[in-house]
C-alpha cells in the first residue's frame, strides 16, 4: 500500500512542489538510537566519534571503538550511517592528545589525525571492521584543502590492505569531508578524491563572520552569519554542479525550520538533523516550495 511504503521509506519527504528532500539524523550519544526508528530517517547523516569517548584512553581502544560502530551500523537496517573521524581540537579537545585546547585555528579535526596517524590508525581498524554490519560511510572534519583527503585516503587503504591479508577482504567505505572551512567551500569543485560533502554551518559560521561559536560576548555577529552562509553554500555548489557527489548539510541550521526555505533554495536536498528535530523539519519542508522565486529578501 501506499501508506506502507511512506512508513519504511519515511526519510524521504517532498516539498510542497514536488522536490523529494531526504532527512537523516545527527547522533552524538548512542542512547538517542533507543527512541528512534530508523525507517523514520534516511540514515545517520552525521555520527560525532569524539562525544563517544569518555576519557582520553579510549581513543586507542579498537574494540570499544568497534563495539560503538557495529550498534549504530546495526541499528540503521542498511540505511547509509555516516561516522564521522574524531574531531578533536578546537573546543572538543582532551588536552593530553590536542594540546591546545580552545584554539579553533590551529591543530584541529583532520590536522590533528594527520599529525597524529596512530589516532587515525586505530580508528580506522575499528570502522573497517564494522563496514561488515551496514551501510559505513566515513567523513573527514575540519578539512581545508585536498591533501588533506588525499592522505586520509591513503591511510585508510593501507589499513584496510593490512586487515585483509590472510582474512577476510575489507573494502575501503565511501570517504567524504565536513565542508566547514571557507576556503574549502570555495575550492569544493578541487577535491576529487572525496565522495561525498556535508556542510558544518556550525563552523563555517564562525569562520565566516571571525566569532567564535561558543564566546558569548560575540554571540551576536555569530547570529549574523546566515545569509554570508547562504551565499557561500549556493556558490560552492554551483562549483560541483558537474561532480555528481551527494551532497547533505549536517550543522544545526538544517535543524532550524527558519531556515530551511533559503537552505532549500540555496540548492540543498539532504538535511541532517538534530533526532529531537526530525518530525518539525519533515513538516515544515512538506510546507515549504524549493524552487519559489527570489524575493528580496532572499
Ligand atoms: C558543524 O560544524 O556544523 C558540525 C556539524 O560539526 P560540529 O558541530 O560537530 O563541529
Ligand atoms: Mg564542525
Amino acid at each position: 500500500s501506499p501508506d506502507a511504503h511512506h512508513r519504511s521509506d519515511a526519510g524521504k519527504v517532498e516539498t510542497a512542489d514536488g522536490i523529494p528532500v531526504q532527512v537523516s539524523v545527527n547522533i552524538s550519544v548512542l542512547s538517542e538510537l533507543d527512541r528512534l526508528d530508523p525507517t523514520t530517517t534516511a540514515g545517520v547523516g552525521l555520527l560525532r566519534t569524539e562525544f563517544l569517548l569518555s576519557s582520553p584512553s579510549d581513543i586507542f581502544n579498537e574494540e570499544e571503538q568497534f563495539a560503538a560502530y557495529r550498534r549504530i551500523l546495526e541499528w540503521a537496517q542498511q540505511k547509509p550511517v555516516v561516522i564521522r573521524l574524531f574531531d578533536l581540537g578546537g573546543d572538543k579537545a582532551f588536552p593530553t592528545i590536542a594540546g591546545e585546547h580552545g584554539s579553533f585555528l590551529g591543530l584541529r579535526g583532520v590536522r590533528l589525525l594527520l599529525s597524529k596517524p596512530e589516532i587515525l590508525r586505530v580508528q580506522a581498524r575499528a570502522l573497517l571492521r564494522a563496514a561488515a554490519f551496514g551501510q559505513l560511510r566515513i567523513m573527514l572534519p575540519m578539512v581545508t584543502i585536498p591533501a588533506e583527503v588525499d592522505a586520509a585516503a591513503a591511510i585508510l587503504k593501507e589499513e584496510a590492505d593490512l586487515l585483509s591479508i590472510g582474512g577476510k577482504f575489507h573494502p575501503v567505505p565511501p570517504l567524504g569531508m565536513m565542508v566547514e572551512v571557507p576556503a574549502a567551500a570555495l575550492m569544493l569543485e578541487t577535491f576529487y578524491k572525496a565522495d561525498f560533502f556535508s556542510f558544518g554551518t556550525n563552523d563555517l559560521g564562525q569562520y565566516l563572520v571571525a566569532a567564535a561559536r561558543d564566546n558569548p560576548a560575540v554571540a551576536g555577529l555569530h547570529a549574523e552569519a546566515p545569509p554570508a552562509i547562504y551565499r557561500l553554500i549556493a556558490a560552492s555548489l554551483k562549483g560541483i554542479d558537474s561532480m555528481s557527489r551527494p551532497v547533505s548539510i549536517c550543522g544545526d541550521m538544517a535543524s532550524d525550520p527558519a531556515c530551511l526555505g533559503s537552505l532549500l533554495k540555496c540548492g540543498l536536498r539532504h538535511f541532517s538533523v538534530t533526532p529531537s528535530r526530525l518530525m518539525a523539519v519533515k513538516s515544515a519542508i512538506r510546507a515549504l516550495n524549493a524552487n519559489a522565486p527570489q524575493t528580496a529578501a532572499d
